[in-house]
């Protein structure tokens, strides 16, 4: 039977739930290092704390094969600024982002990231990962390196942006972390951290979990512990049937691994920080239409009538070729590229794009709805490289993409790719699949990470975090690699020396209860996804775009209510929906760490896209700093940070000398 329905009209009826189910059984993983999800961040944290000799235990929600926003591929590799042919240094990108954020940035995240971004992908390639025009398919083209073969995407000086192959990268590594023996946990959710003594604020001496198929609870005991579960995108939306073909998130990005660490006291960061959502839902699937941002970028937008529509660069000056789209002009330092987990961009570090005015245009009659991009105006390399091995190797696009408009008959010799019709505003930004301006303003995406040293460890000791969502400073495909690796290392060095991991019998107790507390509920209770849309709506209105005082505290009595009250009694019919309950919970804990953090934010801040109503000036100087915040005793506290606080004391004043001496620790080994 090979699709549902076919199976419901055969045996009149819906499937058994396919498992053995056993509530009561509980299972003991003991490791030196735990990894706390398989994304792609995850799975490298796995692979470098193997290779440095500890026993790793990973776990993930999905299946680490394929799962997190990486699982379906890439295409564009940023950071890789050490590569033989960039032309930027780390510290010159670490500079672009920091001085582009206004300082609301993880610098020394990204520096470590920049240092090794290339060495990340250098080991993929060994794995199996094709980074290479070896078949010299684009021999000559103005993109390749003819000597090292690599393909450049975006920026033609600079080189810091690699083309790669990477439909396969996560098979690729997940082989690499079986080879290397690490024992792969999937379909858990982890549920809670364990601490020393139980306590909140102490050493981090593993977690919690349930298996999301048969139920069983799983204690994992670990010297240190990784977080690598990427963001929260079911907090601000909730759309399951639609977040499928038009989201860039993943079902099981619930803010758990944020939740967890709130709740075992660890500090994080810039939770106030929101920006518009703008998927889930609202857009297109992820690259399908026509478009010019990103994968697409430097290709020709032409209006009904044939009219191509003129690029600029951030100054504005008007750029006159297709080729010209990827170089710098007068002004520009280098193209940072965007998806990189920053927001804003100061021009000398933008890139070039469609101009900036389309939407007023548009309205005066300058261009003609709807619009097309137009392969063919590209030279053939150009062509090739986009129509073939980006959307052929790009997350979520070589299936539903690629091969069903080929079938189709798509020729991109010939054929035009519509743009969405869509509200003007939405042709302000090039990613038009991404359709902007469609989803509502209280719609928001966002929260902050884990602070972070320059070992990538949390404030609580044995608790370190990986990837872009989880470690303040991240955002791309390489970044998670780059960390996740990183932060293996130094978990690894870690666990040499500390001491076995002792877990209070009384925690993981209250825990179990807590967990299958929904499963012995009678079957009056709501479930998780009415729990899940709730949420959304109260951070919808409560802790929308514009705040103040007063709304944030009745979204926090909200949040408390439907903890007390719908999640208090929720229902769950099988394992599965018992995972995506407990995400639920986690979600109200984000939801209030985000409004708390709002709360001690007593300023508006335009690059946090921070407005407080009651708090109106913009970017006061006394405000411009960070405000970490954290639980001791279940009480809220939040302290204050210089936003540059990993170049001062206790740390030393330059990125490369704190890189040293943290990575000479691995050398001298
Ligand atoms: C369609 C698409 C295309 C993209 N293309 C590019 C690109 O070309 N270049 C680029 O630089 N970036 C790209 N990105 C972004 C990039 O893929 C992400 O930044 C990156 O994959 C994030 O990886 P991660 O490991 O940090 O987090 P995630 O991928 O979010 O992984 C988190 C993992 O944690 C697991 N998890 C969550 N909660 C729990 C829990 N409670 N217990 C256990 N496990 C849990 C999840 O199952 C998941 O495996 C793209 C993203 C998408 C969606």
């Amino acid at each position: 039977m090979s699709i549902w329905h076919e199976y419901v009209q055969k045996e009149g009826t819906v499937p058994e739930w396919p498992y053995a189910v056993n509530y009561d059984k509980v299972n003991e993983i003991i490791s030196d290092v735990l990894v706390v999800g398989g994304g792609l961040a995850g799975v490298r944290a796995a692979i470098s704390a193997a290779q440095a000799g500890a026993r790793v235990v990973l776990a993930d929600a999905g299946h680490a094969k394929r799962s997190g926003s990486g699982g379906a591929g890439v295409d564009h590799w940023h950071g890789a600024c050490t590569n033989p042919c960039s032309k930027v240094t780390p510290e010159e990108y670490t500079k672009g982002c920091y001085d582009s954020m206004h300082g609301y940035m993880g610098a020394h995240v990204r520096y470590i990231i920049t240092r090794e971004s290339w060495d990340s992908l250098l080991e993929c390639e060994k794995w199996g990962m094709r980074i290479r025009d070896v078949e010299d398919e684009f021999k000559g083209a103005e993109f390749r390196d003819e000597e090292t073969k690599l393909l450049f995407a975006y920026d033609y000086d600079n080189r810091h942006i690699l083309r790669v192959w990477g439909y396969n990268v996560k098979p690729v590594i997940y082989r690499e972390a079986q080879r290397l023996g690490v024992n792969i946990q999937n379909r858990i959710c982890i549920t809670s951290l364990l601490t020393e003594g139980g306590k909140q604020g102490t050493r981090v001496v593993g977690a919690t979990g349930v298996n999301t198929r048969t139920g069983e609870f799983y204690i994992f005991r670990a010297k240190a512990t990784i977080i690598a579960t990427g963001g929260a995108g079911r907090l601000f939306q909730f759309v399951p049937e639609l977040t499928a073909s038009s989201s860039m998130s993943d079902m099981s990005s619930a803010g758990v691994g944020h939740a967890i660490g709130w709740k075992a006291g660890a500090e994080l960061v810039l939770m106030e920080k929101t920006g518009p959502a703008t998927l889930s839902g609202f857009g297109y699937a992820p690259y399908s239409m026509g478009n010019a941002g990103n994968t697409y970028h430097g290709v020709p937008v032409i209006d009904a009538n044939g009219k191509e529509v003129p690029w600029v660069d951030a100054f504005n000056h008007t750029i006159e070729t297709i080729e010209g789209r990827f170089r710098c002009g007068p002004g520009q330092k280098f193209q940072l590229g965007i998806g990189i987990g920053i927001s804003n961009y100061l021009p000398e570090y933008q890139q070039n794009d469609p101009v900036h005015d389309l939407p007023d245009r548009i309205r005066k009659g300058e261009f003609v709805l709807p619009f097309y991009i137009d392969l063919t105006r590209m030279s053939e390399h150009e062509r090739r490289v986009l129509w073939g091995m980006m959307v052929g190797n790009e997350g979520k696009t070589r299936i539903p993409i690629y091969e069903t408009l080929n079938k189709a008959g798509f020729d991109p010799d010939k054929d035009m790719l519509q743009a969405p019709v869509m509200t003007l505003e939405g042709y302000l930004s090039s990613c038009f699949w991404a359709a902007r301006a469609n989803t509502p303003p209280h719609y928001r995406a966002g929260g902050g990470a884990y602070l972070v040293d320059w070992d990538l460890k949390t404030s609580l000791e044995g608790l370190y975090a990986a990837s872009g969502s989880t470690a303040y400073g991240g955002g791309c495909h390489g970044e998670s690699h780059a960390t996740g690796r990183y932060a293996g290392k130094r978990a690894a060095e870690f666990v040499r020396t500390a001491p076995d991991p002792v877990a209070d019998p009384g925690q993981i107790e209250a825990e179990r209860r807590r967990v299958y507390s929904s499963v012995h509920q009678d079957k009056d209770g709501i479930g998780w996804k009415e729990i899940n849309q709730a949420i959304a709506r109260v951070m919808q209105d409560y802790c929308g775009k514009y705040k103040n005082e007063r709304t944030l505290n009745m979204g926090l009595r909200l949040l408390r209510e439907i903890r007390e009250t719908e999640l208090a009694c929720a229902c769950v019919s099988n394992p599965h929906e018992l995972g995506r309950l407990m995400e639920c919970s986690s979600l109200i804990d984000f939801g209030e760490v985000m409004m708390c953090a709002s709360l001690a934010r007593k300023a508006s801040n335009s690059i946090l896209d921070f407005h407080r109503l009651d708090y109106r000036e913009m970017d006061p100087q006394e405000w411009n700093k960070l405000l970490p915040i954290k639980q001791v005793n279940s009480e809220i506290k939040t302290r204050e940070l210089p936003l540059d606080y990993f170049l001062k004391a206790p740390f030393a004043s330059t990125y490369e000398e704190n890189y040293t001496v943290h990575t000479g620790k691995e050398t001298s080994k």
